[in-house]
C-alpha cells in the first residue's frame, strides 16, 4: 500500500495537522494536546515542513537519523525543531545526541539515567513504561518507574513525564495501560503523559494525554527501513 513517493511540504503538513487537531479536540475539548511530530523514516524535508507548519516538536526513534538530519538543518533558527528521542537507546550512543536532544522520552533504565546526567547534566527526560509487554519496544515495567523518577531527580534531571507505546490491534487495548502510566504520573506529580500515536490517540487523549506522538497521519507511509 505504499504512496507513490510525493514530496513533503509544509502545506501538506499543514492540512494534515489540521485532521489530527480535529480529531485530538473532538475528544480533548478545550484541554490543550501537544503534538510531537514523528519524521523517522523520512527524511530532512519532513522535519523542515513540520517546523514551518508551525509543528517544531519533531521525534526521532535512531540516534544516527536524528544526528544526520540535525547536521543538514544546520544553524538556523527558524528551521530547528524541539527535538524529542522516542527510540531505544544504547548508553554509548547518550554522548553524541548530548546537546541535540531536547526531551529524552525512552528513558527506561537506571545506566541510561546515569549516563544521560553525565552527558547532558540537567536534561529533561521522560520515563518510558512498558504497556505491551513486548521487550522490543522498550520501557520499564510499571513498578520500576518510582525508583528510576527518585534516581533520575537525585541525578540531577529534571524529570517531567511519563512515555508509554500501547500495543498494536485495537486501539482499545490500549486504554488499560495508558490508565495506569496516567495514574502513575498523577502519583509521581509528573505533568507530561506522551502516550498516543496515529492509531490510537483517541483513547490516549480520553485517558489523559498531555503529548500525543504522530508520524503516519501527518507524513504518510513510512518508507521501508
Ligand atoms: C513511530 C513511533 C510513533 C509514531 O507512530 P505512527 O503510528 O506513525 O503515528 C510514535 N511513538 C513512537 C515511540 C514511535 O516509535
Amino acid at each position: 500500500m505504499t504512496e507513490a513517493h510525493v514530496p513533503i511540504t509544509a502545506e501538506i503538513v499543514r492540512s494534515r495537522a489540521a485532521v489530527l487537531r480535529t480529531r485530538i479536540d473532538s475528544v480533548a475539548g478545550d484541554r490543550p494536546v501537544g503534538i510531537v511530530a514523528v519524521t523517522k523514516g523520512f527524511g530532512v524535508e519532513a522535519v523542515r515542513a513540520s517546523v514551518a507548519a508551525g509543528l517544531v516538536s519533531v521525534g526521532e526513534n535512531y540516534a544516527q537519523e536524528l544526528i544526520a538530519k540535525a547536521a543538514d538543518l544546520g544553524a538556523d533558527p527558524a528551521a530547528a525543531p524541539e527535538w524529542h528521542f522516542l527510540g531505544r537507546l544504547q548508553s554509548n550512543k547518550v554522548r553524541q545526541l548530548a546537546g541535540i536532544v531536547d526531551v529524552w522520552e525512552s528513558v527506561d533504565r537506571a545506566e541510561l539515567v546515569d549516563e544521560i546526567a553525565k552527558r547532558s547534566p540537567g536534561a529533561t527526560i521522560f520515563l518510558q513504561v512498558n504497556l505491551s509487554g513486548e521487550e522490543q519496544k522498550g520501557g520499564a515495567p510499571l513498578g520500576d518507574i518510582p525508583s528510576l523518577a527518585a534516581r533520575a531527580i537525585d541525578a540531577g534531571l529534571r524529570v517531567t513525564g511519563l512515555m508509554g507505546v500501547g500495543p498494536a490491534g485495537d486501539p482499545e487495548l490500549a486504554r488499560p495501560g495508558f490508565r495506569d502510566l496516567v495514574a502513575m504520573a498523577d502519583r509521581l506529580s509528573l505533568p507530561e503523559r506522551s502516550i498516543g500515536m496515529s492509531a490510537d490517540l483517541e483513547v490516549a487523549v480520553e485517558e489523559g494525554a498531555t503529548l500525543v506522538r504522530v508520524g503516519h497521519a501527518l507524513f504518510g507511509d513510512r518508507p521501508p527501513r
